[in-house]
């Protein structure tokens, strides 16, 4: 048996034994609107190729394999809690998809899934090669909102009481890997992450606004019992959730416009991470009244379909999922939609919503390139 056959042979079995029990869950086959792309039929399609029954080398099993946000929420929901997302992640790279190749192969080359050079974003904001705390952006910040790093400065130092600075990084070594990670380049994202390991050996804890970093970096190190040397990591809402002192009342007149606040879990945050109350918490304290929901929430919570390099296959239909979202509990109105994931926010405002980062409503004040 191959290893491939061997690592899948369980996990995809049950999918294609199973009478679809989590299909209702998944965004992707919600938001395509087809029985080809449900958990059960992506893993089933690994099933018949586990028993050479099937190609996963052409454009159609190419497609259904990248059609996974990673949410978890069909795991939410099984039986046998099946890891679906790490079993199609990991099929990506083993069946050499067009995309996984690329990743891997501009990895290699720059340190990052596209090629892009962190040093000018790196360079807008001060760093410190040494300390107990500091900032790590994630490629999202850096890449794509790099005003938004001032404005997580200014949260995190107030949330800790003194001034915090980025993580001076090698230009090379931004990342957290998450890109890897996705697409199950598993032996390729364990180097990587040894490498970064080095370059943040000189602080004790790193703090980044980006769930899915802060996922890779601590759950899926544990998970995978890499030996690495890594500092603590956590979320930036996580760190604001221990230290709310500095946030009672900031956002009770601002941050919304008094605007109805409704608060997404995000499912690199909650499903993987088991993080539901804090932001709740940090929120009400900074709001002075709870927020608002959306009736599936928590372990239940509706994905954006921002995640597992889904936005970068299909954009019209992440969209879609994320409208999803928005749509699922009727007219939101002029709410605000809440929540602590870049990728998530970034989801929403693309589907038309107004939606803040919880960085917003803290009251970071060096501006949105959003
Ligand atoms: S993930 Fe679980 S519930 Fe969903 S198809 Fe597979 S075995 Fe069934
Ligand atoms: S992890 Fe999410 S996107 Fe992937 S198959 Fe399961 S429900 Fe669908």
């Amino acid at each position: 048996m191959s290893d491939f056959v061997e690592a899948v042979k369980k996990p995809v079995t049950l999918c294609a034994y199973c009478p679809k029990l989590c299909r209702f869950t998944c965004p992707v086959s919600e938001a395509e609107r087809t029985e080809t792309l449900t958990p059960t039929a992506k893993m089933t399609l690994l099933y018949l190729a586990s028993e050479g029954q099937a190609a996963l080398d052409d454009d159609d099993a190419a497609r259904a394999l990248e059609a996974c946000t990673g949410c978890d929420a069909c795991r939410e929901y099984c039986a046998h809690d099946n890891p679906v997302s790490e079993t199609l992640f990991f099929a990506r790279a083993e069946s050499g998809t067009p995309r996984s190749q690329a990743i891997a192969q501009s990895f290699a080359d720059t340190g990052d899934s596209k090629g892009r050079d962190a040093t000018a974003a790196l360079a807008t904001v001060p760093t410190t090669d040494k300390a107990a705390l500091a900032y790590f952006p994630g490629c999202m910040r850096l890449f794509k909102e790099p005003a938004r790093m001032g404005a997580d400065l200014q949260v995190l130092s107030r949330a800790a009481g003194t001034e915090v600075k980025a993580c001076a990084l090698p230009a090379q070594k931004h990342c957290c890997g998450y890109a890897l990670y996705a697409e199950g380049a598993y032996a390729a994202w364990e180097a990587h992450v040894t490498e970064l390991a080095e370059a943040l050996s000189g602080y004790d804890t790193i703090v980044t606004p980006d769930p899915g970093c802060a996922y890779v970096l601590s759950d899926v190190v544990k998970a995978r019992g890499l030996d690495v040397k890594l500092p603590a990591v956590t979320t930036l809402v996580e760190y604001c959730a221990d230290n709310t002192g500095p946030f009672a009342g900031v956002a009770r007149d601002r941050a919304a416009d008094g605007r109805r606040v409704v608060y997404h879990d995000a499912c690199y945050l909650g499903r993987k991470r088991g993080v539901y109350e804090p932001p709740r918490a940090l929120l009400e304290t900074a709001l002075g009244a709870p927020p608002a929901g959306f009736t599936q929430c928590k372990a239940d919570a509706m994905c954006s379909g921002s995640g597992g390099l889904y936005p970068m296959s299909s954009p019209e239909h992440a969209k879609a999922a994320a409208r999803r979202v928005l749509d699922h509990d009727g007219d939101l109105g002029d709410a605000v939609v809440v929540t602590s994931c870049p990728s998530a926010r970034r989801g929403f405002e693309r589907a038309g919503a107004t939606a803040l980062d919880i960085t917003d409503v803290l009251g970071g004040e060096e501006g949105n390139d959003g």
